[in-house]
């Protein structure tokens, strides 16, 4: 299994994403054509999605925050997907800045497609590297290998830096 990833963001996004619906629990291609019979394609195809603990899938409008479509979380996933329509899956990343799930958690992403029996790329089709800063502890997502603070200029680790449970400095 791979490791679980706990919420990192804003405390009073994860409050009120307390009110919010979960995501839906998609199981097969069925219930993914269910989902979209309710959800016009206002989005290209683009949803926000998370991998529970047991490593199910559920999905959620693209604005929706990861918070809630897991339920408070913890995660072993997530970030956006886009579908053809015909429920293949044309794109994953792992853009959440809720979880700032490390870039190796594909697996978890690959089984849970795979038990659904939907089409999906061999791998994240963009990988966000998400780092907590050393210093100031902000949340960083890392563009073009510039591992600096965009807060304060510190160094940023090489490596997958938040820890299980870490708090947030929001
Ligand atoms: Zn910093």
């Amino acid at each position: 299994m791979t490791p679980l990833f706990q919420y990192v963001g804003p405390d009073s996004i994860r409050v009120a994403a307390q009110s919010s619906p979960a995501g839906y629990r998609i199981e097969s291609g069925t219930a993914l054509a269910t989902w979209w019979r309710d959800h016009r394609d206002d989005e290209h195809g683009w949803v926000t999605y998370t991998i529970a603990a047991n490593g199910d899938l559920s999905i959620a409008p693209r604005r929706s925050e990861h918070v809630a479509c897991a339920g408070g979380g913890p995660v072993r996933a997530a970030g956006e997907m886009r579908f053809s329509r015909d429920g293949d899956v044309l794109e994953v990343t792992n853009t959440s800045t809720g979880f700032c799930p490390a870039e190796d958690c594909w697996p978890a992403v690959q089984s849970a497609l795979d038990a659904a029996g939907l089409r999906h790329p061999s791998g994240f089709t963009f990988v966000a590297v998400f780092r907590r800063c050393p210093k100031c502890s902000a949340r960083n997502l890392v563009k073009d290998e510039w591992f600096v603070c965009e807060l304060c200029n510190a160094d940023l680790p090489r490596t997958w830096n938040f820890e299980p449970g870490s708090t947030t400095s929001c």
